[in-house]
């Protein structure tokens, strides 16, 4: 079992300045920081009053064990505390990167309840993971038995792959279809990097290969490969789609050069940092440095291309919201981060076109105020009249959300149920669609969602996969 490392002074100053090379200056550094979070771990962890009403672990999706990793971790045998993490979570330190703990585990802390602030449940869970990735202790899968009967998954992103690793630890053959290049779905070309690091990710895909999951990657089902004609190759298929029709804009001036989707904004910048030569960027489409940049909507994807806008340079940064603060679908540390770095929040503000001659130069902006609360009981935003102005902006990005698109369609698959927003219906314990033997996970039934939620999914899919091709079996075998 590791032992928690002990905090130990290490003089860097002693053979400084010129003469240590820069290596060594670095692994001094690692070596501090490693002790220093490790001590911080420890000493977050042992603030959990174990409180015996986990209030933590009910409003976790995956009912992570919390309150003993958290012992565990408290006491040195972080080795434990990951096996225990592990058992619920397919990946823990992805989540503890980029889950709003704020609204999950850590916003119900007892703690945090009584006004003390919560154990970062969060950071921990990050910490114990990270910590066996360093010292060997996790490993790909080795399935006891090789079973014959395989599972075809459409998409790579966290629900795909979280089924792909609870089907291949039961010993099934396993092809993951991504029409990305890379595997991760919105982890690799969502989710910017300096809030989910991108060899953080590769290694959990590079894991499922060493354990024997197949990818086939820039394949589109129904463009590449047919949806019936994967039926036909797999026992079993799960669609892991996710949400990509961007939510548009309308109004005069729509069309102008320099106004952008979120995603396109967000995968340049991801695949830049990928080292990948980004042609958009380059020629400066995709570029917000040195430009006055609006962003329009309230929610993380929004945050995303603030800050992605901060770090390349912009001139200034602007989030237009058409509610107020307090209204703001995004989460509080993500807008209070994004302030911090200086951007500007203007709140009450919704678009009604654009000016400029071929590019744009600005938003046209209404002025709004909250009226009587609507059907979802939010109240609704009013247009003042007469208030109306502009917004200097170079570059503008649309963050609106994301739909489904059309998968009966674009599939030749009319059969296939879909709800009226176009999410695939899927029964809500077992996962399983209306078609024999086809299951579905994650965004694409639930609607733009979190990853956690995409990994409960594809984990309480694969439970009900295995299932239904264990009664195929026996009904075949009689
Ligand atoms: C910018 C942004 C930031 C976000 N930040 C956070 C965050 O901080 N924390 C959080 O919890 N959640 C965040 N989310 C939400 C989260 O990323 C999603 O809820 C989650 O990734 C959904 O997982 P999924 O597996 O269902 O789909 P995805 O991650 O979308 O993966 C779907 C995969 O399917 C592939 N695919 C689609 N159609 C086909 C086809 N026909 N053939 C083959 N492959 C196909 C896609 O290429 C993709 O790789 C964010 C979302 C966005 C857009
Ligand atoms: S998975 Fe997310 S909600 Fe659950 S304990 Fe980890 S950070 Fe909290």
């Amino acid at each position: 079992m590791a032992k928690q490392p002990m905090l130990k002074f290490v003089d860097i100053g002693r053979n400084m300045p010129a003469k240590r090379d820069a290596d060594a200056r670095r692994a001094d550094y690692h070596e501090i920081y490693a002790e220093f979070a490790a001590a911080k771990a420890a000493e977050q962890a042992s603030r959990c009053s174990q409180c015996g009403v986990p209030y933590c672990q009910t409003h976790c999706p995956l009912h992570n064990n919390i309150p003993d990793w958290l012992n565990l971790t408290s006491t040195g045998r972080l080795e434990e505390a990951y096996e225990l993490s592990q058992a619920t979570n397919t990946f823990p330190e992805i989540c503890g990167r980029i889950c709003p703990q704020d609204r999950l585990c850590e916003g119900n802390c007892v703690i945090e309840q009584s006004g003390h602030g919560t154990v970062t449940i969060g950071a921990v869970e990050k910490y114990i993971t990270d910590t066996a990735w360093e010292n060997g202790w996790v490993k790909p899968a080795a399935p006891r038995r090789e079973r014959p009967e395989s599972v075809g998954i459409i998409g790579a992103g966290p629900g795909g792959l979280a089924a792909a690793d609870t089907l291949r630890q039961m010993g099934f053959q396993v092809v993951v279809y991504d029409r990305y290049d890379r595997a991760g779905g919105l982890l690799t070309y969502g989710i910017p990097g300096f809030k989910l690091e991108k060899d953080v990710v590769m290694r959990r895909v590079k894991l499922l290969e060493a354990g024997g999951v197949t990818f086939r990657m820039n394949t589109e089902i129904g463009r590449d490969i047919s949806f019936d004609a994967l039926r036909d190759a797999h026992d079993a298929v799960l669609i892991a789609t996710g949400v990509y029709k961007s939510r548009d804009l309308g109004g005069p001036g729509a069309g102008l050069g320099g106004i952008v989707a979120a995603l396109d904004y967000l995968t340049a910048s991801n695949r830049l940092n990928f080292g990948d030569e980004v042609a958009e960027i380059a020629d400066g489409s995709l570029s917000a440095e040195g430009k006055n940049v609006v962003v329009i909507g309230g929610g993380d994807t929004a945050m995303d291309c603030v800050r992605t806008a901060v770090r390349q340079g912009a001139k200034s940064v602007k989030c237009l919201y058409r509610r107020d603060r307090a209204n703001m679908p995004g989460s509080v540390r993500e807008t209070q981060n994004a302030e911090e770095e200086g951007v500007e929040f203007v709140w009450l503000a919704a678009p009604k076109g654009f000016v400029g001659e071929g590019r744009v130069s600005g938003v046209r902006v209404a002025k709004m105020r909250l009226g009587a609360p609507d059907a979802s009981g939010r109240r609704a935003p009013e247009e003042i009249e007469d208030a109306d102005y502009t917004e200097p902006a170079d570059l503008v990005i649309k963050a609106l959300g994301f739909e489904p698109e059309a998968l009966p369609e674009l599939w030749e698959s009319p059969d296939l149920g879909v709800t009226r927003w176009g999410t695939v219906k899927a029964d809500f314990h077992s996962h399983a669609t209306n078609l024999p033997g086809v299951y579905a996970a994650g965004d694409i039934v639930r609607g733009a969602s979190l990853v956690v939620w995409a990994i409960r999914d594809g984990r309480d899919a694969a439970e009900a996969i295995a299932k239904y091709i264990a009664a195929k079996t026996a009904v075949a075998a009689e």
